[in-house]
């Protein structure tokens, strides 16, 4: 059997044209979404990652406020600054672009961005709101990674979903997404000792670890759906997941290829926040 590639590419294109329709409303009364960006020091891929954000708001018709500062900005300036853009009525979504410089304590700063304009959703109460149920922002890399799984037609309810990593960002949020899906979710990290237990009795897994190969075929079990979210680099440097894609194509019954799947919905589900924020606002 070869899998059904999930293109994530397509999927995006499709979504950030009903973003633009939103978008293109809210403007049409008078409320322009807008996205406030914030990137401190000269990292060069994250200046990549916030130059990206910037167009696809640019092209989905959401206003973006791009403020960029020198490394040596003081952390009390970048509060005073969030502070700022929390009062601003015409600001829906705040992000800090991540890493900051070593003498600015990044979980101040993301605590500091109100939770109504938190649309990374990595804030405890954007998290806990996620826990509990409640209507916050899910961080975007699990939300895109449901909407791909979404747009296989299959349904989670009573199915088993195994997630491997655990991070705040992307493993913990991806369990509670599929867990509030109707999933029975298990979540595997470095400590799992026999990961491919888990993952072979899994109908969906979901791979978040960044070490290539961690997901090959004798792991899955035949007709899974697979997301593979890790961005790793292989022996010629070219870019690839946690999945050894090759192999594991021939057993699942959907897969997400590397680059084109996840990471294309990243930015589009930080758009389709940004969207509902300024929805939510202008209610
Ligand atoms: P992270 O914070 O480093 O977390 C990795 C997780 O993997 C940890 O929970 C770790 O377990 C677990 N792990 C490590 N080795 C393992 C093993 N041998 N077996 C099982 N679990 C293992 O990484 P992250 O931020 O979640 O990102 C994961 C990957 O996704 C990275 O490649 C990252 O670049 C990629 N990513 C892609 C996008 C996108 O848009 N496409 C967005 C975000 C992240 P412990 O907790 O026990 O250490």
């Amino acid at each position: 059997m070869s899998a059904q590639l999930i293109d994530g590419v397509k999927l995006s294109q499709q979504l950030r044209a009903e973003i633009a329709q939103r978008a293109a409303a809210l403007t049409a009364a008078g409320k322009q979404p807008g996205l406030a960006v914030i990137l401190v020091g000269e990292d060069p891929a994250s200046a990549v990652y916030v130059r990206n954000k910037i167009k696809a708001c640019g092209d989905a018709g959401i206003r973006s406020i791009f403020d960029k500062y020198d490394a040596d900005l003081s952390e009390a300036a970048l509060l005073d600054r969030i502070a700022a853009l929390n009062a601003d009525p015409s600001v829906h979504g705040i992000l800090v672009q991540m890493p900051l410089p070593k003498h600015i304590n990044p979980h101040k700063v993301i605590e500091a961005i109100a939770t109504s304009k938190d649309v990374d959703g990595y804030s405890v109460l954007s998290a806990g709101e996620l826990m509990t149920g409640l209507d916050g922002f899910r961080p975007c890399t699990p939300y895109g990674c449901m909407k791909l799984i979404e747009s296989t037609g299959f349904n989670l309810r009573g199915k088993h979903a195994v997630v491997i990593g655990r991070s705040n960002t992307v493993g913990k949020p991806m369990g509670l997404l599929l867990l509030q899906a109707n999933a029975t979710v298990t979540i595997c990290h470095s400590a799992t000792p026999d990961l491919g237990y888990h993952t072979r009795q899994a109908d969906v897994v979901v791979a978040a670890v960044g070490r290539r190969n961690t997901l090959t075929a004798d792991m899955v079990k035949p007709g899974a759906i697979v997301i593979d979210v890790g961005m790793n680099r292989d022996d010629e440097g070219k870019l690839c997941g946690d999945v050894d894609f090759a192999g594991v194509k021939e057993v699942a019954s959907h897969i997400t290829p590397v680059p084109g799947g996840v990471g294309p919905m990243t930015i589009t589900m930080l758009l389709m926040n940004t969207i509902e924020s300024a929805e939510r606002s202008a209610k």
